[in-house]
């Protein structure tokens, strides 16, 4: 929230804070006065009461006084008379039951009720003390309604006697004795609808009330809080507020008799009349406090949405000094000239850019002209683009000038005129582009395409360049001819067009395949040419992308393998005769081979006793012995090619096979005392293997070291994981190695080292056999030397993921 929303809302709580606090004072004040006048006229009520009572009580002793003085002066003698004065003197006195004149042992000798005459009055009901003169101290309120009666009368009933001592003529001294009801010191209009008004004695007891309280007469109310501390003294008055209650009241004391007036009033009364008297305040409080409220939130809203223009504002013009920066460093930085001309051409502004074009500065440019700079052939075309007729958009024109390190640089012009507001020409706004290397880079570019062109259309191969749908983009001579279908036949039409249904689906296919995975395809078709001559091709497919990775098409070239497939076809047939001739003769040459071992092995037994004959028998049985190894090795040779899938692959720990070939040759192995130290580590390695195989090839390589190696070497086996999917096994012999330049040709059949060929007794067939298995387990075999001498064979095996399904090996 900004500052002046903020002073807004504060000041409307403020003046809403400030007139609610206002209301409650002058309401609390207003309360205060309520609540005093009402004990005010409280108050007056208890003293009107109280001065009623008194008034009363005076009367009758009045009245009372001229009885008495009727009774002893002048009055009749007899007891009717005199009764009968008592009688008159009563008419008219609603509140007094009646007289009565009393002996002082308290016997009835007038009364004005006829049934107490004779009767007998308690006196120490009627007096509080035993009477020290004449006086009689009369009690202020005796219960019960007679004078004569018991005192056990129903609660409430009584009267207020009022005595006084008369001398009768004969008689000593007698007591003349008035009964008040009590109910008659109530003023007539104490029935007050809302107070209670309670008069009693000074002692607390109850005399009369007007009111709703559920007491009657007698009963004193000394827990009233006008007795709380004392008997209130003659004469005194006071107010009272009792809280507790939820009271307020007034009470006042007779200056002459004993009574007590009391008056109260629920405080809810006072409560009442004072909201009463609020109730127009406390509605213009509101409506005030409502309308401040409302004013307040107006205004608010109204700062608020002033602030919010403001920033608004504030922003606006932060974006646009920000731009017109951005505006002004592009206008300086962009790798075009800008600029802008008064009505004539002469220039007024121009960026950075022209000392880049004309080697001057571009302050300087202000106040030049356009056409100075260019060179003088197109002052012309640039005095057009600032004629003021003509065209009034833009105008365009390509001109040269001499740039400041003298080359001739190209620019494209354009200029706007720019209208005032009456549609005048006042200016020239214009831009200049330096095309002279584009224009030459697409020169270059013209030159490379009319060049790759060429190499298309002098390629002797069949290629043609069809879109993704595989609409013909262009062809080649070499295509057109292969096809027989001239060019403008085929262009923009689908190449299945022009192809039998079959060759068609196998075009779509690969071209989908193509589009799918990317790169190149290449198959072999058979191609039925339109004039009846079939065709054996290899169809290569390469998808050409742009830069940015879209296609631009497929590239399709024809390669004719009709020839080349004949006669590859024949090499093998002639190869696989070959193997079969080879084989077929091993097979039959061991027979006879068998018998001349057999034979010779007798002749060497039967002449032991010619040693010269023996040694003949002995070089036959070699030589046949050797002979035997040829031809097993020839014919071991052609079932490995001529075989498909004869090998067993197993997953197999290689390091068990290696050391079963290697307790095989301990023998051998002593007979030269030879150590053969084998490092095959701890772990297990598993390859797919045909055991039999790979043993042969382990028994060949340590047979070969072992025929190699002088007395008393050693011959060194290692093999371990070469990475996570190849192992490694070296057999390494401390013989005479192998000459570099024939390291590779060991591997040749029939061939041997220039270092060994001298009676090493072997066929030359071993490392060609050796080779052929272990190409067949997907794995490599090569030779090298050892520092330090000696020949080392490594074998590269696939470890164990390595398929079944490997094809066999072709020659
Ligand atoms: P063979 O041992 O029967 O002649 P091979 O194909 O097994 O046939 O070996 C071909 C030739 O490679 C051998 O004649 C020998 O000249 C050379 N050669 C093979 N192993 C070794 C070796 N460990 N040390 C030196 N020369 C070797």
């Amino acid at each position: 929230m900004n500052k002046s929303s903020r002073r807004v809302l504060v000041g409307g709580v403020l003046l809403i804070g400030t007139l609610v606090a206002s209301a409650t004072a002058l309401m609390w004040q207003d309360y205060r006065q309520t609540v005093q006048q009402n004990l005010r006229h409280l108050a007056l009520l208890a003293g009107v009461t109280q001065a009623y009572a008194t008034q009363v009580l005076d009367a009758n002793n009045r009245l009372l006084d001229r009885l008495a003085n009727d009774l002893t002066t002048g009055g009749p003698s007899h007891t009717a008379g005199l009764e009968a004065l008592m009688a008159i003197r009563l008419e008219g006195q609603p509140f007094l039951r009646g007289f009565a004149l009393l002996d002082t042992q308290g016997r009835v000798l007038l009364s004005t009720t006829a049934s107490e005459r004779g009767g007998r009055a308690d006196l120490s009901r009627l007096t509080a003390l035993p009477p020290p003169d004449r006086s009689m101290a009369v009690r202020p309120w005796v219960a019960g309604l007679t004078l004569t009666g018991s005192a056990s009368m129903p609660e409430g009933v009584g009267f207020i006697p009022l005595a006084r001592p008369i001398p009768l003529p004969g008689s000593a001294a007698a007591w003349l004795v008035a009964q008040l009801d009590p109910g008659a010191l109530l003023p007539p209009f104490a029935d007050p609808p809302e107070a209670q008004i309670l008069l009693t004695l000074s002692d607390g007891t109850l005399l009369a009330q007007a009111g709703h309280l559920p007491l009657g007469p007698g009963v004193s109310v000394t827990p009233h809080p006008a007795f709380a501390r004392s008997t209130p003294p003659r004469g005194s008055h006071g107010a009272l507020s009792l809280w507790g209650d939820r009271h307020v009241g007034a009470w006042q004391a007779s200056a002459q008799y004993p009574l007590v007036s009391v008056v109260e009033q629920p405080h809810a009364i006072t409560l009442q009349q004072w909201l009463a008297a609020q109730r127009g305040p406390l509605l213009l409080i509101g409506l005030a406090t409502v309308l401040i409220g409302l004013l307040t939130r107006l205004s608010w809203r109204h700062a608020r949405a002033r602030e919010r223009a403001q920033q608004e504002l504030e922003a606006a013009h932060e974006e646009t000094s920000r731009r017109g920066q951005q505006l002004a460093l592009l206008v300086k930085n962009v790798q075009e000239l800008i600029f802008r001309t008064n009505l004539h051409g002469n220039i007024r502004f121009a960026n950075a850019r022209w000392q880049a074009i004309t080697g001057e500065s571009a302050r300087l440019a202000r106040g030049r002209y356009l056409s100075d700079v260019v060179l003088p052939e197109h002052r012309e075309q640039v005095a057009a683009l600032f004629a003021l007729h003509g065209e009034l958009g833009v105008r365009a024109a390509q001109v040269s000038l001499q740039s400041a390190d003298g080359q001739v640089r190209v620019l494209d012009i354009s200029v706007v005129p720019l209208n005032s507001r009456d549609g005048e020409i006042h200016g020239f706004a214009g831009s200049a582009v330096d095309v002279t290397d584009l224009l030459a880079a697409q020169q270059q570019l013209q030159a490379q395409l009319t060049f790759t062109e060429l190499v298309l259309e002098c390629n002797p191969l069949p290629i043609c360049l069809t879109d993704t749908e595989g609409r013909f983009l262009t062809v080649n001579q070499a295509w057109e001819k292969f096809m027989s279908l001239p060019r403008r036949e085929v262009l923009g039409r689908r190449n299945v067009d022009f192809l039998p249904v079959h060759e068609a689906q196998a075009y779509e296919a690969h071209t989908a395949q193509l589009l799918r995975e990317g790169g190149r395809v290449s198959y072999e078709e058979r191609l039925h040419r339109p004039d009846g001559d079939v065709r054996d091709v290899q169809i290569t497919k390469v998808q050409l992308r742009s830069s940015r990775g879209e296609s631009l098409g497929i590239l399709t070239t024809k390669l004719d393998i009709t020839e080349f497939r004949a006669a590859r076809d024949l090499a093998e047939e002639a190869s696989r005769t070959k193997s079969e001739f080879v084989a077929n003769i091993s097979h039959e040459l061991r027979t006879p081979l068998q018998s001349i071992l057999g034979f010779s092995e007798l002749g060497i037994l039967r002449g032991r006793e010619h040693p010269k004959l023996a040694a003949m028998f002995g070089d036959i049985h070699a030589a046949g012995k050797n002979m035997l190894g040829l031809v097993n090795d020839l014919l071991d040779i052609a079932k490995i090619e001529s075989t498909v899938g004869a090998f067993h692959f197993e997953r197999t720990d290689l390091r068990n096979l290696i050391q079963d070939v290697a307790e095989e040759m301990q023998s051998l192995l002593q007979r030269k005392r030879l150590t053969l130290n084998m490092r095959l580590g701890p772990l297990p390695l598993f390859a797919k293997v045909d055991p039999l195989r790979f043993q042969q090839v382990v028994r060949n390589i340590l047979s070969n070291a072992l025929k190699f190696s002088p007395e008393g070497a050693s011959i060194e086996i290692t093999a371990g994981l070469e990475d996570a999917s190849a192992l490694h096994i070296q057999v390494r012999d401390h013989g005479l190695g192998i000459p570099p330049a024939e390291l590779e040709s060991v591997f040749e059949a029939f061939v041997q080292s220039s270092q060994t060929r001298d009676g090493s007794g072997g066929t030359g067939l071993g490392l060609a056999i050796c080779r052929k298995i272990i190409a067949a387990h997907g794995g490599r075999i090569h030779a090298g030397n050892a520092h330090g001498g000696g020949a080392v064979f490594h074998i590269h095996l696939p470890t164990a993921s390595y398929s079944e399904t490997l094809p066999s090996p072709l020659t």
